[in-house]
């Protein structure tokens, strides 16, 4: 992810931290500062980077019991509104998605457990003021506010994600027990729909009550809920393809001789948005539409093609399966990549084109699920 840097290094874990994430340091600084002086700044920081400390615990919750089943993490990324762990695979098993989802959570319980046994061991319990922290009263800096309002952050932390839509962990789990009795696909879906419905209800709610924060964060459930299910649906599809099979063949081509203005003509008379250029069979760079709009806005159209391909293109070798490269294709940021087999180019493919595959790889799916209904009536 741009704009982050890695902080740390656990179990071959990176774990990075997003620029914006001081925004919140920020935000803590102030709201402590404001009627506590420079002391509630440091304060307001401190307790901001405790309270990120317990998101990275909730993180390591996760990627720990991942590795454990086998399944990578590569990093952990902490933005302001939270954790993001990137793993490489998805579990396989229900019980490891249903053990992998709540391993985050509960890690704030136990933190939330040793919080309350230490103020109980420090004769602190009764004092930590949790109707301060609930009313919103202005507290002052102290050990026993610290440890309310840590105890309060991560109850609130695994409560919360443990609401059962995507993209929370509470999601995750109900799918994961969905998935025991109706196969992933559709405990997916049905998952996905539910986090909606709850979205939807919730996010009312929200708005009946002027609770327009609440009705903010009910309008991110709803849209994750659904993103769960498009990915699915796009992944699930995606599998049963392989990267030769979607690749245009019959693209045209341009070679390092040819000007713009050969390169307007194409545009102007094929569908192709994207074209290489090539030195007998092998291959330069890419031209794209893009590229070719914006030289023309500055320059005339008998500048060689040369001068305004990219050369940097990534590679992928045609017996990869379309989920992997379409994942490749969105970690990199490229829109157009170069189809291999084994040395030899073969052509190119773009988001354009994968975008086109999920389409008629789902249409395609649909069809034989319908043929199939009709061949076997109940
Ligand atoms: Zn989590």
């Amino acid at each position: 992810m741009r704009w982050s840097f890695t902080i740390a290094r656990v179990a071959g874990i990176e774990i990075k931290i997003h620029a914006t994430f001081f925004l919140i340091l920020l935000l803590g600084a102030i709201q402590w500062g404001g009627p506590n002086g420079l002391m509630g700044s440091f304060f307001g920081i401190l307790l901001m980077a405790l309270l990120f400390f317990c998101v990275v615990l909730h993180e390591l919750g996760h990627s720990l019991v991942a590795k454990y089943f086998g399944l990578p993490v590569s990093e952990i990324v902490l933005l302001p509104i939270g954790g993001v762990s990137r793993m490489e695979k998805n579990p396989q098993k229900p019980l490891h998605e249903l053990l992998l989802s709540i391993s985050g959570p509960l890690v704030n319980v136990i933190i939330a457990g040793v919080l309350v046994a230490a103020a109980g061991a420090s004769g602190t319990l009764s004092s930590l003021n949790a109707k301060g922290l609930v009313s919103g009263q202005p507290l002052s800096p102290s050990p026993s506010v610290l440890l309310g309002w840590l105890l309060a952050a991560n109850v609130t932390l695994a409560l919360f994600n443990l609401v059962p839509a995507f993209p929370m962990d509470g999601g995750r789990a109900l799918r994961a027990i969905l998935w025991m009795f109706v196969g992933f696909t559709k405990a997916t879906r049905i998952a996905s729909a539910f986090g909606q419905l709850l979205a939807f209800a919730f996010g009312l709610y929200a708005v009946l009550s002027g609770h327009f924060l609440l009705a903010l964060i009910a309008l991110f459930i709803y849209l994750g809920a659904g993103q769960e299910w498009t990915e699915e649906r796009a992944r699930t599809v995606l599998t049963t393809f392989k990267l030769g099979d979607a690749y245009n063949k019959h693209a045209l081509t341009i070679s390092p001789g040819d000007q713009v203005s050969e390169v307007v003509h194409f545009l102007l008379t094929s569908y192709q948005p994207d074209f290489a250029v090539m030195q007998g069979s092998s291959l330069l760079g890419v031209v794209t539409r893009e590229d070719v709009l914006k030289t023309l806005v500055t320059e005339t159209e008998d500048v060689y093609v040369t001068g305004i391909m990219r050369r940097e293109v990534p590679q992928f070798q045609a017996s990869m399966h379309l989920d992997e490269v379409r994942r490749a294709m969105m970690e990199n940021g490229a829109r157009v990549a170069a189809v291999y087999e084994g040395e030899k180019y073969l052509g190119l493919i773009s988001q354009d084109d994968l975008n086109e595959a999920v389409l008629i790889a789902t249409f395609m799916k649909e069809q034989e699920r319908r043929r199939q209904a009709q061949s076997q009536p109940e």
